[in-house]
């Protein structure tokens, strides 16, 4: 097993009702700024839980932070933050709110160009550095509610760049599990299918002698695999959302990904197909993901025979499990509602890989993957791939 430290300050509290403790998890006196979406935490009685719990703070609402959220947008609520001098952030949303949430704590106080933060990926790690922040989660997928790192859209550039450190996970996060009753199916959906992807760039990797770290990803896939159609057809179901929302979080609290090596070439292929074309973050994984597994076979293929083993009882030899555990990984992102094909998306694909090596060359980025083996041509092949 490879050294590793484990940090993660960030309180959970979880649970039906949690939404009450939220004067208990801020600070007294806090001067907070309330950060939400496009507006649905009105539509599903979100925003009166919180607004009845803050009774007697002081409250700045920013509201319009959009799904793969801007920097263009961001900045506007830094300069109400410096403006009023506040001193708490709370981020009432799904991953696009909690992480324009940490860039604006990460750029409060962030002294000189603020596009620097993602074009340099400054790492936040001192605490006097941010402005405290926790969250309400309305929606499981990303993670984002229990893990330091964060996903901002330059709109001018259509740029999706990731910044983080270790000064920038919430102080709290409160998961109550029935606020995704009034998910549309796609979010349902498309979270399921991140936090799967989420383990799978931290689980098909080696080698490693990770034997635990193993054996929680597996939990976590076969957990998604069991709940992910039912909770689609019955988000009213409490024991399928809790499972959602918790396997959602464990899946990049970082947990896992202790003591071995981690992939993340899907993540960073996908964001560019999220910046040109705007589809969603989790459909962009299942378009690369699969292809990704067949153009490194040779890398992947005795995890992926593991995988295929201990994930859907496959039998054969390493070759032949491996490639039919592609199947089932494709079969199963088409049962949760994905298109695994760039074409099925934009009609305008056919210069994609080409418009993604050269940003990836612009960026200095040479190879990816766990052992940097993922080249520019390999990434070009994974996205020809899934045209
Ligand atoms: P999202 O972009 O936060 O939200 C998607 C949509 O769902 C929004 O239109 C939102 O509407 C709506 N919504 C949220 N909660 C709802 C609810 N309870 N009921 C009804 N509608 C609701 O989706 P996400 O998948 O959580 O976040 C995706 C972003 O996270 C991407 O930018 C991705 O790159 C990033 N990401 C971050 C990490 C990380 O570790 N930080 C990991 C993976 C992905 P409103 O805006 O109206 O609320
Ligand atoms: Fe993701």
């Amino acid at each position: 097993m490879l050294n590793f430290e484990l940090y993660n300050p960030t309180k959970l509290v979880f649970g039906k009702g949690q939404i009450d403790k939220l004067p208990t998890l801020i600070p007294q006196n806090a001067k907070i700024l309330l950060a939400y979406g496009g507006g649905s935490i009105f539509k599903n009685g979100v925003y009166n839980q919180v607004h009845e719990s803050l009774k007697g703070f002081e409250v700045i609402e920013f509201g319009g932070i959009e799904a793969n959220p801007h920097f263009e947008t961001l900045i506007k609520a830094v300069a109400i933050i410096k403006e009023r001098k506040i001193d708490f952030i709370l981020a009432v949303g799904g991953g696009s709110v909690i992480d324009g949430v940490k860039f604006l704590s990460a750029a409060t106080h962030f002294e000189g160009d603020m596009m620097d933060i993602l074009k340099k990926r400054i790492l936040f790690k001192d605490p006097s550095q941010v402005v405290p922040f926790g969250t309400v989660l309305t929606l499981p997928a990303t993670g984002s509610e229990m893990n330091s790192g964060s996903v901002i859209t330059i709109e001018a550039t259509q740029e999706k760049l990731d910044f983080g450190g270790s000064a920038l996970f919430p102080k709290f996060s409160i998961c109550d599990p029935t606020v995704i009753v009034s998910l549309p199916k796609r979010q349902i959906q498309n979270g399921i299918i991140d936090a799967y992807t989420h383990v799978l760039e931290q689980y098909l990797t080696y080698p490693h002698e990770g034997y635990l770290q193993d054996r929680i990803s597996e939990g976590i896939l076969q957990t998604l695999i069991e709940v992910g159609p039912k909770v689609v057809e019955n988000p009213t179901d409490y024991a399928l959302a809790s499972n959602y929302m918790w396997c959602c979080t464990m899946a990049l609290n970082g947990l896992i990904q202790k003591g071995v090596p981690s992939d993340w070439a899907t993540h960073m292929i996908g964001h560019e197909l999220t910046a040109m074309y705007g589809i969603d973050h989790a459909r962009t994984l299942a378009i690369i993901g699969p292809n990704l597994y067949r153009v490194m076979f040779e890398t992947k293929k005795q995890k992926l025979a593991q995988y295929g083993k201990r994930i859907f009882n496959l039998s054969g030899t390493e070759d032949e499990i491996a490639r039919e555990a592609i199947h089932k990984t494709v079969a199963f992102f088409h049962t949760m509602g994905m298109q695994t094909k760039l074409s099925e998306c934009t009609k305008d694909f056919d210069k994609t890989a080409d418009f993604i090596v050269n940003r990836f060359e612009e960026r200095g980025w040479k190879a990816l993957g766990e052992k940097q083996n993922i080249t520019l041509d390999k990434v070009k092949q994974i996205v020809e791939r899934s045209y």
